[in-house]
């Protein structure tokens, strides 16, 4: 390693070497080897003392040289080290961008892969958070996905603080948009300086159609690091949305297919395919089916007292409390209306009859809100578990379980039937010909029993205005 120079700490000492040759002159003049050895040494302190000044005037300048030749820089950098610092500090800002974008690309491969690997949601919003959590240093990531009929609600579904990420289904996450709101309303990205940094938000668009939107709450950097450029991280945003968007269009496309959009529920006609299979290996494997069908009480008196809207507000909340009181083997389907089906595999029907009872508890449980006002819910409980001798269908299996429901409506609603508390049927005459309905017979396979009329009911027992 090359040392320092040192020179300019040599100007002292020649001093008193030009002294010496002075002193030296005066006692030995006459003789000719005193007077060379006199200017030999005067002459020696003299360029000492121009050589340590000249390098005690450029030390600063010679040290940069130095340094700058250490690290490998070339002799034309001694000329202007200025110039060489620029030029060092551009080539700094080019390899930290190429190395910014290579990782871009490596994230945007990561999420191309993730649309190929899955068809699944949830799986691909959580490696979608991962990919964006290693690529930007955001404290915060939200991922909305475009809801309601005019797609222009924003429902989180995926959400990163720090290391943690939580992957929901809609609704469940309570997190409002912000730049996210202001990036759909305006149809572009947004970026805007925030307290402590930066929050941006961009719009997932696959193929001309919102997605939804995705959000992120950069930190500022640490002091001395330059802050991110609005245009640069902009840009980078859309990339990464505009692949996000492709990888969870393909689920979007295949739920849309299967899932109900109000309620997130699967489909009438995924009903079909799922108890046919279902029933199947319950043949093959001889393990319980059961079946739950759950009809909202009163629900077109919510709609008459409260509107459509709320009466979609209560569907969908009666969903999700379903959804989220079921095992992840349990499929529910919303089979009409405001009907729902419960399969549950590998259920007996004691257990199928304790499910819908817990299930009953958390629908009444707490009223759901739909704008100023607060409805009461409740709903009727049909249970059976599947025979296979006896339900060769379907059609056979559900009519067993409505046949319940019907019981239960007709004892007054909000409560669990099945064969292990059957209510004895109404008598038939008591009901006016061609608007109550006939008790069910075995001729009447596939068609569903009709339920009672609702003129004998007490008073409004199960929608009740509490704002
Ligand atoms: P019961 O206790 O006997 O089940 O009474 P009900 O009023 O719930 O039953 P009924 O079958 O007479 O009414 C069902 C109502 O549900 C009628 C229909 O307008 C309403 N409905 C069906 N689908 C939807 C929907 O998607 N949104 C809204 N808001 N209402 C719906
Ligand atoms: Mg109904
Ligand atoms: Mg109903």
């Amino acid at each position: 390693m090359l040392r320092r120079p040192r020179l300019q700490h040599l100007a002292p000492l020649s001093a008193p070497v030009a002294l010496l040759g002075l002193a030296t002159y005066a006692s030995w003049t006459p003789d000719v080897a005193g007077r060379t050895v006199t200017a030999a040494l005067a002459s020696l302190g003299a360029a000492t003392a121009i050589t340590a000044f000249a390098f005690a005037l450029d030390a600063a300048r010679v040290r940069r040289a130095f340094a700058h030749l250490r690290r490998g820089g070339g002799a034309f950098a001694l000329i202007d080290s200025g110039r060489v610092q620029r030029r060092e500090q551009q080539q700094h800002e080019t390899v930290t961008q190429l190395r910014r974008q290579v990782e871009q690309l490596s994230a945007i491969r990561d999420l191309a892969l993730i649309a190929n690997d899955d068809v699944s949601l949830e799986p691909i919003l959580e490696r979608a958070l991962a990919v964006l959590g290693g690529l930007l240093d955001a404290r915060e990531i939200v991922i909305f996905l475009a809801d309601g009929p005019e797609r222009d609600a924003l429902v989180a579904v995926a959400h990163r603080v720090g290391e943690r990420t939580r992957v929901s289904a809609p609704g469940d996450l309570a997190l409002e948009p912000r730049e996210a709101r202001r990036a759909l309303d305006a149809r572009r990205t947004v970026v805007e300086p925030a307290r402590g940094g930066l929050r941006a938000a961009a719009l997932l668009v696959a193929e001309g159609e919102v997605m939804g939107a995705l959000e992120v709450r950069l930190a500022s950097p640490p002091a001395g690091t330059p802050a991110p450029d609005p245009l640069e991280l902009a840009r980078m945003l859309e990339g990464l949305a505009k692949h996000i968007a492709l990888a969870i269009r393909k689920p979007a496309l295949y739920d849309r297919a299967v899932v109900d959009g109000l309620t997130g529920l699967y489909t009438k006609r995924h009903f079909q395919e799922m108890a046919q299979q279902l029933m199947a290996q319950r043949r093959r494997l001889g393990t319980p089916l059961s079946m739950i069908i759950i009809d909202v009480d009163h629900f077109k008196r919510v709609n008459d007292v409260h509107g459509h809207v709320a009466g979609d507000a209560v569907l969908a909340e009666v969903a999700r409390r379903v959804r989220g009181a079921i095992r992840g083997y349990d499929q529910a389907f919303r089979y009409g209306g405001e009907e729902l089906i419960i399969l549950a595999p590998d259920t007996t029907l004691e257990d199928a009859a304790a499910l819908a009872e817990r299930l009953r508890k958390k629908i009444r449980q707490a009223p759901v809100k739909a704008g100023e006002a607060e409805i009461a819910v409740t709903a009727s409980f049909g249970v059976a578990e599947l025979d296979p001798d006896a339900m060769k269908d379907a059609g056979a299996f559900i009519e067993a379980a409505d046949q319940h429901l019907y019981a239960a409506k007709r004892n007054g609603r909000d409560q669990v039937r099945s064969a292990l508390n059957p209510v004895e049927p109404a008598p038939a005459p008591e009901a006016p010909a061609g608007e109550d309905a006939p008790p069910v017979t075995a001729s009447v396979k596939t068609k569903r029993a009709r339920r009672p009329r609702k003129k004998a009911e007490p008073a409004l027992d199960a929608v009740s205005e509490a704002a």
